[in-house]
């Protein structure tokens, strides 16, 4: 890997390998650790020539953290067993983070980050002193049989957070992800739904595994693709009812995600795709649409045929839960702002729903409107 900048440049700087870094009138050489037999003779090389060996150590503070922003997070946990200095440094939140930014930004959120919190601050404090199972479930090892999680999150094996590793809260976060031991809270595409689910990730396939809350915890998929994972969308835990900002203005041809249970004794909500339908009364001309102005909002499910049960409801213009346990019960609406998202779930749909045309409400324009 070549870079330079206007002070210095550094050749070649894969750990394990002669580095040559040239500053000011200057070129130091240093080695990475993990140096090959070949490196090893060409720092001799270069002593006989006369170049200035330097330990990476001695290299200003700014230059060695830059060229530790350029290390993986494998050559960083090599770097890191060098010794003490470069242990600490290696180590730093800073540094983790823009890896964890790169890799896990689109399905690790807040709510996951809030959860690795509670498992730092419960190491720190010593709570993991009684592991296996207990009443907090999410404490101790994975025994096969999926506790009961007071927690959103569970954490297969704690020892990564003992001692003074507790304190490296990006590191070990992203080691735990990496490695699937912790089950960290998003949402998952599955059928014409999203759930709401823990979900750990599998290195050697590159897909995510998931279970989800149904009376316990039961498998919802494995193989799971990256774009089929997401953050949570908004705030609202799993079992609460969100609070629309949108139900004024919603209007046809508007696209929403709606929280959905099967019954009133469903522990959890999931989110259902759907778009604002026009009323039976309504003859969908856009010059006399009035169904916006409607205390009444029909919700259509595209996803599903003509003529099936599952494709129109007709729900009130107001927060709170409603329906019954034969439809199910509908919660708080969404609506949908990114083209991306809703691409990602027309993609879900059969394929004979994708060729049917999606229309979108086209307001009047005032050529258009009738003259009163
Ligand atoms: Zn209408």
């Amino acid at each position: 890997m070549f870079f330079s900048n206007t002070h210095t440049s550094l050749v070649d700087i894969k750990v394990g390998h002669l580095c040559q870094l040239s500053q000011g009138c200057d070129t130091f050489f240093f080695l990475l650790p993990m140096p090959s037999k070949k490196s090893a003779s060409d720092m001799e090389e270069n002593i006989e020539k006369g170049c200035n060996i330097a330990s990476l150590l001695d290299l200003p503070e700014s230059t060695l953290d830059f060229i530790l922003k350029l290390l993986s997070p494998i050559e960083l946990c090599s770097m890191s067993e060098v010794c003490t200095s470069l242990r600490d440094r290696s180590q730093s939140d800073h540094l983790w983070e823009e890896h964890m930014k790169r890799k896990w930004v689109k399905v690790v959120g807040d709510v996951a980050y809030k959860e690795w919190q509670w498992h730092v601050t419960a190491a720190k404090e010593g709570n993991f002193l009684n592991q296996r199972i207990d009443h907090y479930g999410s404490l101790g090892s994975f025994t096969g049989i999926w506790p009961t999680l007071y927690l959103g999150s569970y954490l297969e094996d704690c020892r990564i957070l003992e001692g003074q590793r507790s304190n490296k809260f990006m590191m070990t976060l992203y080691l735990s992800l990496e490695s699937g031991r912790f089950w960290f809270p998003a949402q998952v595409y599955k059928g014409l739904m999203i759930h709401h689910a823990l979900v750990s990730y599998d290195t050697k396939s590159n897909t995510f595994q998931a279970r989800h809350q149904t009376g316990g915890w039961r498998n919802l998929g494995t193989n799971i693709e990256w774009d089929m994972v997401r953050v949570p969308t908004v705030g609202t835990p799993p079992y609460a009812l969100h609070v629309s900002d949108c139900l004024d203005n919603l209007k046809p041809g508007d696209h929403i995600e709606i929280q959905w249970k099967g019954t009133s004794t469903t522990p959890t909500y999931d989110w259902w795709y759907a778009v604002i339908g026009h009323l039976e009364s309504c003859s969908e001309n856009v010059l006399y649409c009035q169904c916006h102005h409607s205390g009444s909002l029909i919700v259509e499910f595209k996803q599903y045929p003509q003529g099936s049960y599952m494709r129109r409801i007709q729900l009130s213009r107001k927060n709170g839960e409603q329906g019954d346990n034969v439809g199910g019960y509908y919660g708080g609406i969404r609506k949908l702002h990114s083209e991306e998202e809703i691409e990602t779930w027309q993609k879900l749909f059969p394929a004979h729903v994708q060729r049917a045309p999606i229309l979108h409400y086209m307001p009047p324009v005032p050529a258009q409107l009738p003259i009163p």
